[in-house]
């Protein structure tokens, strides 16, 4: 486990060093030029941490959260390189067929976690900025976790050093030495549980908590609550739908994905009696995502956000909207160096599918 901490750190470091010299030998502007086209940038989020305060109280942090220094940063980078826009000003630019201009940047943020409040909150007012934050309805109304947040106090709060798991296809030995063998053991088998349905999910979620002899406490104060969520929509925060349990919809029944999708619309309306026209498809890849599920997501939503990357242009599939998703904590340059690569990656499948 040692030797893995110390290969992902240098991996770390490696990137790093690639985008300094990328940034710095001027290649970065060569394919800047090539690559970054006009259009929609939608950037995704989901907690928004203090970072240093939580290594200090030596907690686990969650690789998909942000520092909030960075996102600071970030969100003045934002302001002044790209021309900030909810999600309906996105909307009605697609809608409209023109080619773009300039280059727009959509803020946008999953989950519901309460942290986008106490951190969000001022900073959005500070920078006027309307991000959509997109709610799994059902943990936030019940206030109850997410299962990756269970996962994460289960495997943190565990007084055993070492654990043999053994259920289903998921088989581990592992010693908890650092933190970074936990840290790493979150990692890879939040990736195993991903693909169960919900109720074997709940399962391991279950044997996981005896074999680690951690009980979850009940009451949750992780996600938003709706005085929270008026309060930020006063100050011009938007709200959109991300399901009611955050399930993979292509692994439901056409009725429980019905349900998901319409539910956690009624619920969000019913609660900020604001109406709910954006979707965010929970993890949000291709495989995540039916046919079935994108019709009826059609039906209630003026858009629906994935998790493919890429820039949104004229005649984009306002069903399947690209998003790039930032975290953790990256410089300026690194984020700069991070949207050029999604911006390739983009061109290159676009060139595939016009082959095909
Ligand atoms: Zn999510």
């Amino acid at each position: 486990m040692v030797e893995a901490d110390t290969r992902k750190r240098y991996k770390r470091l490696i990137n790093k060093l690639i985008c300094f010299l990328i940034y710095y030998s001027g290649i970065y502007y060569i394919l800047k030029s090539i690559f970054m086209e006009n259009g929609i940038y939608i950037f995704f989020y989901h907690s928004i941490l203090d970072t240093k305060k939580c290594k200090e109280a030596g907690e686990l942090i969650s690789l998909s959260s942000v520092d909030k220094k960075s996102f600071e940063q970030q969100i003045r980078y934002f302001k002044k390189k790209y021309t900030p826009v909810s999600m309906d000003e996105a909307h009605d630019l697609l809608r409209s067929n023109k080619p773009f201009n300039k280059k727009y940047v959509v803020i946008t943020i999953d989950d519901g976690y309460k942290d986008n409040f106490i951190y969000g909150y001022d900073l959005f007012k500070k920078y006027k900025m309307s991000p959509t934050i997109f709610l799994t309805a059902n943990n936030v109304d019940k206030s109850a976790y997410l299962w990756p947040d269970i996962l994460r106090y289960l495997v943190y709060n565990t007084a055993k050093t070492s654990v043999k798991v053994d259920i289903y296809d998921i088989h581990y030995e592992v010693d908890f030495d650092t933190i970074y063998d936990r840290i790493n053991f979150l990692d890879s088998i939040k990736e195993d549980i991903k693909k169960y349905n919900e109720e074997i999910k709940y399962e391991i979620i279950d044997y996981l908590s005896n074999l680690l002899d951690v009980k979850v406490k009940k009451d949750c104060d992780l996600m938003l609550n709706w005085d929270e969520v008026k309060k930020l929509n006063s100050i011009g925060v938007n709200f959109g739908a991300h399901t009611l349990n955050h399930p993979i919809l292509s692994t439901l029944s056409a009725e429980d994905a019905t349900d998901e999708i319409y539910g956690s619309k009624v619920l969000i309306e019913a609660r900020t009696n604001k109406k709910v026209e954006h979707f965010a498809y929970p993890n949000g890849r291709d495989c995540d995502i039916s046919e079935y599920c994108i019709n009826e997501v059609k039906k209630y939503y003026k858009t629906a956000v994935t998790t493919t990357p890429g820039i949104n242009k004229t005649g984009e599939d306002l069903m399947r909207l690209k998003r790039i998703g930032l975290a953790y904590d990256l410089n300026i340059i690194d984020l700069k160096v991070k949207i050029l690569y999604f911006c390739i990656i983009d061109s290159i499948n676009n060139l595939k599918k016009l082959k095909s």
